[in-house]
């Protein structure tokens, strides 16, 4: 199967990243968001990342003009109906998107495969509420999604062979580097690395240190490019208190508690860069 045209569903940080990616690659994407806003924040932050990639030289203008004229805004999931992938990258929210995949089910035709960019919900649940298990599959791509070479690709329970394939192919040809694992809480990358995050967050809340502090520790004593504090900052501090409740309810296992200091933020707002403040202020 050849494809042509996808869909991105959800312009965020992560959708209009991919959504970057795909129209690098010279496929046409339809990038779609529930308000008007929301789609030409997405659209702003692809052009403005090209417009630096032109800047330094990496791209030209006419290269950039042609990935721009690849995007298609949309407001409508409707606008699926001839696309031969769906990406799903609405919030970190089961009933969300199991409504969002149900929805997809209708609107799309047979052939069309639906990925999510979940960063731990189940797989075969998602898969479960539509009439194609075997097309449903997850492409975890990791922020900020034009930088990051890895694509965390997972099998639900029913994932067939030949969509693996096909999807493995599009994530190369996209530039990224695929790595194959199977439907669990977290997956590889969200089990082992969110309780160190959470763990960071402990140190905090039980006063071990300052985040300045827990972070210089992680960065120069076991050289990781940034601090786990600042990077759940980046990841945002409402989808990495989601992960910790999947990994929670899924092992039942009392080491994946969230911190109540994490629970607190979100409740205040404090999602980390996105709202301007997080265990760190960040100037808009
Ligand atoms: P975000 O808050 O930046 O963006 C989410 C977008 O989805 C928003 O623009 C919102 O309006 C839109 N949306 C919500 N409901 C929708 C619907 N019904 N239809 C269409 N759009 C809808 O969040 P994000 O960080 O981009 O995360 C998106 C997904 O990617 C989540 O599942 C998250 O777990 C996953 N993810 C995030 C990261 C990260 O570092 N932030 C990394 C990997 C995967």
């Amino acid at each position: 199967m050849q494809i042509n045209k996808i869909m991105v569903v959800g312009a965020g940080q992560m959708g209009s990243g991919i959504a970057q990616v795909a129209a690098q690659a010279g496929i046409k994407v339809v990038l779609n968001d529930i308000k008007q806003e929301f789609v030409s924040r997405g659209l702003n932050r692809i052009e403005s990342n090209l417009e630096k990639d032109v800047a330094k030289g990496r791209k030209t203008s006419e290269e950039k003009a042609a990935i721009l004229a690849n995007l298609i805004p949309s407001l409508a999931l409707e606008d699926a109906a001839d696309c031969d992938v769906v990406i799903e990258a609405a919030m970190e929210n089961l009933e969300v998107k199991r409504n969002i995949f149900q929805k997809l089910d209708q609107i799309c035709p047979a052939h069309t495969i639906l990925a999510t960019n979940t960063s731990s919900l189940p797989i075969t649940e998602l898969a479960s509420v539509t009439k194609r298990p075997e097309k449903v599959i997850g492409m975890h791509f990791m922020n900020p999604v034009p930088v990051m070479k890895l694509v965390e690709i997972i099998r639900g329970l029913e994932t067939d062979d030949e969509v693996y394939t096909l999807i493995e192919k599009m994530t190369l040809q996209f530039g990224k580097d695929p790595v194959e694992v199977n439907d669990a809480p977290g997956f590889v990358s969200n089990r082992v690395l969110m309780p160190m995050i959470n763990e960071a967050v402990f140190c905090l809340y039980e006063g071990v240190g300052k985040p300045e502090a827990i972070d210089k520790v992680m960065k120069l004593g076991m050289n990781h490019p940034m601090g786990p504090l600042a990077l759940a900052d980046l990841i945002g501090l409402d989808t990495c208190l989601s992960i910790m409740e999947v990994l929670y309810e899924g092992f039942k296992d009392s080491k994946y508690r969230p911190c109540p200091l994490l629970r607190q933020y979100v409740k205040a707002g404090r999602l980390g860069v996105k709202s301007g403040r997080g265990f760190y202020s960040y100037n808009k």
